[in-house]
């Protein structure tokens, strides 16, 4: 430490848990959090020098794995030019060729790019859009939300007011959050025949209420942080013609399905459908700085610019930051430069064959791989807290959650280090 005033590890536990609050963890009974000085490839390396097979991906983010020296060098290169400057009046070359880049690999309609600084930001960004275009076409009227049970889309007041009322853990806040309409969560999985029935209920809801409806958001194929149920494209497609039937604009939350997460380069691929309105972030940066962006078309951006306001009433401080910008055009442009596809297919295969021994617990309701996405969902909830103890023993870095244990691992783990992860898990939920 610059400071000459190096913490021992126990010091260091010990102001963490008097001082810094954790990601949904109380201050009073803290869990355990566990000391991590360095990071290389897919493996985090504790304190005391024992190392973990990351499975989390840092919550879906580090794609291309730690200490990267491609993103390293993209980084260094933007330190020696500036690594920020605001972004009002001013433009710089990193967000330029990010933003031309976005605009090239999503869907072709979305060719306006609103860069900010969080996921839960960049779903902000596209409530706002969605609501100021009704209001900026004269009907001010249309400014509620559809949206799904089990979905998750962010912990800041607008996107929380779109996560499922009961999965989401923000009931508390009902009193003061916009109240939004909650369709039935799709029950056709992924890869199964698609039953008419499931979208019956997301059909009511727009027929009865669409003069009053903004957009509707949802996370394309996977629902994530909401119960990770891979679901069909049948009802994504079913919901763009409802969409366009009843005038209702819709947003796709990409932020955990994109940049290849579920076989696609971007989930609504898989229904061929494309949003008005689409959310990136988490992996844009490759895990280095977090960094996401709205993108929309030419009706949203139209919509808004020729009317009341004429702009998109939003500006982040941190907007379009060069560093974050610079490491994440070279991280998209990394995943681009390899056959990502046969390595998330080879992904997908591992994964299977991995965590398939599941199956065959007494305590699993079922095993589910999409991509590089692999979840055990277990008939009663874990205890967290034991279930993470084994597995740091083990060497494996996983985060549970309900009844869920899941994996999303970088895509450069090697086929040996997912059979040592997938093993892990299926042996931590054995004995
Ligand atoms: C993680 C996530 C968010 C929120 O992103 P933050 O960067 O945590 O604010 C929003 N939507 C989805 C689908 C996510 O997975």
């Amino acid at each position: 430490m610059s400071d000459n005033n190096t913490l021992s590890t126990e010091q260091l536990l010990a102001l963490d848990k008097a001082h810094i609050w954790h990601p949904y963890a109380s201050m009073i009974d803290a869990p355990p959090v566990y000391p991590i000085v360095s990071a290389e490839g897919v493996r985090l390396k504790m304190a005391d020098g024992a190392e973990l097979i990351d499975g989390m991906s840092s919550w879906w983010s580090v794609i291309h794995g730690y200490n990267h020296p491609v993103l390293n060098q993209a980084a260094k290169d933007q330190l020696e030019d500036m690594s920020h400057v605001m972004f009002g009046g001013i433009t710089h070359p990193s967000a330029v060729k990010l933003a031309k880049l976005l605009v090239d690999i999503t869907p072709a309609s979305l060719n306006k790019v609103f860069f900010s600084d969080s996921g839960s930001v960049a779903v902000e960004v596209a409530i706002k859009m969605a609501i100021q275009y009704w209001y900026s076409v004269g009907r001010k009227e249309k400014h509620q939300l559809l949206t799904l049970k089990n979905g998750y889309h962010g912990d800041t007041f607008g996107a929380m007011a779109t996560c499922d009322p009961v999965t989401g853990m923000h009931h508390m806040f009902s009193e003061v959050l916009p109240k939004h309409l909650f369709a039935e969560k799709p029950r056709t999985k992924f890869g199964e025949e698609f039953d008419e029935e499931d979208i019956s209920s997301f059909k009511t809801l727009i027929e009865e209420n669409h003069q009053y409806l903004a957009a509707v958001i949802l996370e394309p194929i996977v629902q994530g942080t909401g119960g990770m149920n891979f679901y069909s494209p049948e009802y994504l497609k079913r919901v763009r013609q409802l969409c366009d039937q009843y005038d209702v604009l819709l947003i796709a939350d990409e932020i955990a399905t994109g940049f290849g997460r579920t076989g696609k380069l971007f989930a609504c691929e898989h229904a061929d459908i494309e949003p008005d309105i689409l959310c990136v972030g988490k992996c844009l940066t490759g895990g280095y700085l977090s960094l996401a962006a709205t993108l929309c078309n030419d009706k949203v951006t139209t919509g808004i610019c020729e009317g009341e306001a004429g702009v998109l009433m939003h500006g982040p401080t941190f907007m379009a930051n060069p560093l974050a910008t610079a490491i994440s055009y070279a991280s998209v442009q990394l995943l681009l430069s390899q056959d990502w596809q046969s390595v998330v297919n080879n992904l997908e295969t591992q994964l299977s064959k991995g965590l398939s021994p599941a199956k065959d617990l007494d305590n699993v309701a079922d095993v589910r791989v999409l991509g590089s996405i692999g979840v055990i969902e277990l008939k009663q909830p874990v205890d967290m807290a034991a279930i993470q103890k084994k597995l740091v023993d083990r060497g494996i870095w996983v985060r549970p959650f309900g009844k869920l244990i899941y994996t999303i691992p970088p895509y450069v783990i090697s086929n040996e280090d997912i059979s040592i992860l997938t093993a892990g898990l299926v042996d931590s939920i054995e004995n």
